[in-house]
């Protein structure tokens, strides 16, 4: 079986210092379980290349919050996929903050996701509904649009480069989950589509994210189409991010 993917998206947050000791809490958890979990966290950019550093002698994976739709030219500001991959072996694509805040229109995610590819770095792309498309009754069809759209031309040989994060968007950073069920629920639909797209997409790990904590993710990993947690706030806390890891290897166990 894959084992749990967890990682940790530290968006905006962090001194150069507290990211030093978040990282190391971060190996000294993954050292300690018994099974495999796989753990990955997305500092931010100016950390990238001194963290990747400090994780050489651990399993630990060090990732990417976004990358620029295009690759390296006259765009001030944007950093590509291919100046991560100097650093980072995977990129978050299309996160709702990104989509929210900045405008990313499923088709700039789906330039992100190329750029991705052609650094073999691994993408990991969020979709989720926002609630008045879930109390619509709109939640698997918003879902299945943002997938299909950023998956246009994907190529089926790289499928093993790919997570998907299903992240509703009310339940991002609002102490609100999704409950297990519903999580559940929606991962096994993604799985369907991705099933219908691809053939066979097993190689694709489905993750929940939303206000996932030290509490409720057990329940959430047990539950058969959670292949792991997206996971922004209770990531900044240290023993929250070591207990989830524990978590993890003991739903594995
Ligand atoms: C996220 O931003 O991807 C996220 C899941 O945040 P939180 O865990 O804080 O809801």
């Amino acid at each position: 079986m894959t084992p749990s993917l967890l990682i940790g998206n530290w968006k905006s947050n962090t001194t150069f210092a507290e990211a030093e000791s978040l990282i190391d809490a971060a190996k000294a958890a993954q050292n300690a379980t018994g099974a495999e979990v796989w753990v990955g966290v997305t500092p931010p950019f100016p950390w990238l290349m001194a963290l990747r550093e400090r994780i050489q002698d651990s399993n630990v994976w060090i990732g990417a919050q976004n990358c620029s739709a295009t690759d390296m030219g006259a765009y001030t500001g944007e950093v590509t996929a291919s100046m991560l991959k100097e650093c980072a072996t995977f990129i978050i694509v299309g996160h709702s903050e990104r989509r929210a805040y900045y405008g990313e229109t499923d088709e700039v995610v789906r330039e992100k996701v190329a750029r991705v590819l052609e650094q073999d770095l691994h993408a990991v792309l969020c979709v989720g509904e926002v609630l008045a498309q879930r109390e619509a009754g709109e939640a698997e069809a918003v879902v299945k649009s943002q997938l299909l759209a950023a998956l246009e031309g994907y190529p089926e040989d790289r499928l093993y480069r790919l997570v998907i994060a299903y992240e509703p968007v009310w339940a991002i950073g609002t102490g609100v989950a999704a409950t297990a069920d519903d999580a559940e629920e929606m991962c096994a639909f993604i799985r369907g589509v991705l099933d219908k797209r691809f053939g066979d997409s097993n190689h694709i790990i489905i993750q929940y994210g939303g206000s996932a904590n030290e509490k409720n993710a057990a329940e959430l990993l047990t539950k058969p189409h959670v292949g792991g947690l997206l996971i922004g706030g209770a990531s900044l806390k240290p023993e929250a991010f070591a207990a989830m890891i524990q978590a993890a290897a003991d739903v594995a166990e």
